[in-house]
């Protein structure tokens, strides 16, 4: 501990060393696996980013999901890979990233089952019995017979083998998640086998135990065993559940590993967004294991307040503090519990946009920290920033979380900051939208970066300002970045119908802003979703729950699309369900009279009515651009003001989401004053090596 470390010592707690079978952690934070869309295909940047989570004090670092055999391929998913002693390198620059700074790296080994396709090795996945994949590609497993058990064992034993030649410190055998063949042959719905791996419990566990023991048996002199373990699936008598058979399997277990990593099945279950359940929510399933074993006990919940932390280790819940997601937003958070800087956290606000990179095949981003998956191809890291190499001002308009981060980072950069803001309250989107249901946790976003402006002497904020052309000139700072956010809108122009409408009612046409704004909308109230995020259905939340009868219509087949990637899509679906909100898809909304909507069906154009009192069109957004470009057509004013740039940031440019416009905010402020060539990529590339 630092000397001069403000750090309370009721946290002292979370810094005590744990053992784990032959290895020791510094502390109790342990970063579980977690896919990032990097993995094999992008080692370097899955190193550096593991790597700085070490620096950032978590004293056990995970790998994701890695796989083990061709076998077992989860292609287009990109995760780790230790096919043979030709991934040893990838890994091993992971490992030494981790090591540098003092910490134990962990591998998560997996072996699938019915879970993948195999796209790429196009050899057919192994399962109990032949079934269906759980894709959608009309792929049917293999039964495995015995050999194929054994093989399965000798291609685990091999991946450990090969790990340790890596230099893992811990090695995991996996039965989580409902994406491997262990918890598959666990689970009875599954495990139809008459032989010794089916039936009894005692036979379904068999290939668990068994890898277990394999792993201890090929690694363990030097290497810590952990298992992942689902301990309730979440599917009541049909799947395990931690009453009866997850708790059976932990008794019989209980001392084999040398630590036990458990959790809720599957990963939509495990990696719940704040909307849907809060801090902690997975104690109530967990809390039993610690009275079954002496090992080390991780878990996870979403955990940023250390006094939650250290609750857990005090009621005897965990052993160590499990986090994926709050390690993402600040890979820093045990340095800052450490050296008592509690305000700096950068608490995660349980979005999920982390796991749609994943899921869209995509290296990971992170809402609150914009440094993420930037660490190596971009250099960013999420606490250092290089200095401003002049003494200038910029004036930021608009603090919405574009115009914060950038205020924020300049502010750090040593830049001058003027943040002049047209309403009262700072955040611009982030304000109306934190006080929808489920989304109270975004107000994070605004209050982090607040917090850090306050403590920035250069960074001045100018509240209820509205700036146009004569303010800008009359300030005249070095540079102009314009962050004025973006407009939901009223034509109901969007994805399907780029257009927009002719819609003849325009008195009961609303907008998310009008509903954010108070309005009182009369029902059923018609919401049309054509943007395909959270904002439709989380208006149908607030809606519903003001007393309205809500008819869900969509131009998409299914219900909010993009929040697939988020793992809310299911959850959503049944919340408007349970709600008794009417789900109409695959339907435009072409006109709106008299209390009388036409819709056109996206497949035939067959033309039906719905009645309604009125409309609310979440379609798109249009840039809120009319002061950049008011400032972008007279260059030559600016230049005579002493104005060197200009520069439109966020929504008012491109509107998206809040990751993407505080990554836009920050890239401005990591760029101002650097030569930036627009010809050249401006991040580091990794190729796959061109074989002979
Ligand atoms: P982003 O997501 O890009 O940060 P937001 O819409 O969340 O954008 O925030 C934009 C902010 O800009 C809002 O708080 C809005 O009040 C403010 N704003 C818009 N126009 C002006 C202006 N002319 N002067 C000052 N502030 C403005
Ligand atoms: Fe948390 Fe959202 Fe960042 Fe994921 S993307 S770590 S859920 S803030």
């Amino acid at each position: 501990m630092p000397l001069d470390s403000r750090r309370d010592p009721r946290y002292d707690i979370l810094f005590e060393p744990v053992r784990i079978g032959p290895v020791t952690a510094r502390n109790r934070f342990y970063q579980v696996p977690h896919c990032n869309g990097m993995g094999h295909v992008y080692p370097a940047a899955m190193a550096e980013m593991r790597g700085i989570k070490a620096e950032g004090g978590w004293a056990v670092i995970s790998t994701e999901e890695v796989e083990i055999h061709h076998t077992s391929d989860v292609t287009p998913h990109i995760e780790g890979r230790l096919w043979d002693e030709s991934d040893i390198p990838y890994h091993a620059r992971m490992v030494e990233k981790v090591h540098e700074h003092g910490s134990l790296a962990a591998i998560e080994l997996v072996y699938q089952g019915h879970t993948v396709a195999n796209r790429y090795s196009r050899v057919a996945p192994l399962s109990s019995r032949s079934i269906p994949v759980d894709s959608i590609d009309p792929v049917q497993t293999r039964a495995m017979d015995k050999s194929d058990i054994r093989a399965i064992r000798r291609w685990h034993r091999n991946a450990a083998l090969n790990a340790k030649k890596a230099g893992y410190d811990i090695v995991y055998v996996y039965a989580g998640h409902n994406l491997c063949i262990a918890q598959h042959l666990i689970a009875k719905r599954y495990n139809q086998r008459t032989d010794e791996y089916g039936g009894s419990l005692e036979n379904r566990v068999r290939l668990f135990r068994e890898l277990i023991e394999d792993t201890k048996e090929a690694v363990g002199d030097s290497c810590a065993v952990a298992v992942r373990f689902a301990v309730d699936e979440l599917l009541g008598p049909d799947g395990i559940t931690a009453e009866s058979e997850g708790r059976e399997v932990v008794e019989m277990l209980a001392e084999m590993p040398d630590l036990w990593d458990v959790n809720v099945s599957d990963w939509e279950n495990d990696s719940v967004t704040a909307r849907f359940a809060d801090e902690g929510y997975q104690e109530s399933y967990i809390s039993f294991v610690k009275s079954l074993t002496s090992k080390p006990v991780v878990g996870v919940g979403r955990f940023t307040s250390p006094d939650a932390m250290v609750s857990q280790i005090k009621r005897g819940v965990l052993d160590m503090i499990g986090a994926a997601r709050p390690s993402i937003a600040d890979p820093f958070l045990p340095k800052k519990i450490e050296e008592g800087r509690l305000e700096d956290i950068r608490e995660c606000i349980g979005c999920n946009i982390c796991v749609s990179g994943d899921f869209s095949i995509a290296p990971i981003r992170c809402t609150q920290n914009p440094t993420k998956g930037e660490e190596w191809r971009r250099k960013w890291h999420p606490e250092r920033i290089a200095k401003a190499k002049a003494e200038e001002s910029v004036l930021i308009i608009g603090a919405g979380p574009s115009g914060l981060e950038a205020a924020r980072a300049l502010g750090e950069r040593g830049y001058k900051v003027m943040l002049a803001e047209a309403e009262r309250d700072l955040g611009g989107r982030i304000t109306r939208e934190c006080r929808l249901p489920g989304l109270s946790t975004y107000a994070r976003v605004r209050d982090w970066r607040q917090g850090q402006i306050d403590k920035l002497l250069g960074v001045e904020i100018f509240r209820e300002s509205r700036m146009g052309l004569d303010e800008i000139l009359e300030v005249a700072p070095d540079h102009l970045a314009i962050a004025t956010g973006a407009d939901w809108r009223r034509d109901g122009s969007g994805r399907s119908d780029p257009v927009g409408l002719n819609l003849s009612e325009e008195r009961m046409i609303f907008t998310p802003d009008d509903v954010m704004a108070g309005a009182d909308l009369p029902g059923p109230v018609l919401i049309f979703d054509d943007d395909y995020y959270y904002m439709a259905n989380v208006l149908a939340d607030l809606l519903v729950s003001q007393g309205k009868e809500v008819i869900f219509v969509t131009s998409s087949d299914s219900v909010a699309p993009f929040t697939a990637y988020t793992m809310e899509q299911g959850r959503i679906v049944t919340r408007l369900l349970e709600q008794g909100v009417r789900i109409v898809t695959g339907q435009e909304l072409d006109d709106f009279e008299g209390g009388k909507a036409t819709l056109t069906c996206t497949y035939t154009g067959k033309e039906t009515a719905l009645e309604a009192a009125s409309v609310l069109l979440v379609t798109s957004r249009e840039p809120n651009d009319g002061l950049l470009q008011q400032a972008k057509a007279v260059p030559e004013r600016l230049l005579e003001a002493g104005i060197k740039s200009v520069q439109g940031i966020g929504d008012c440019v491109a509107p998206g989401t809040v990751a993407a416009a505080v990554y836009d905010g920050h890239r401005y402020a990591r760029n101002l004053g650097e030569e930036v060539d627009p010809d050249e990529t401006p991040f580091l590339r990794e190729r796959t090596a061109l074989p002979d």
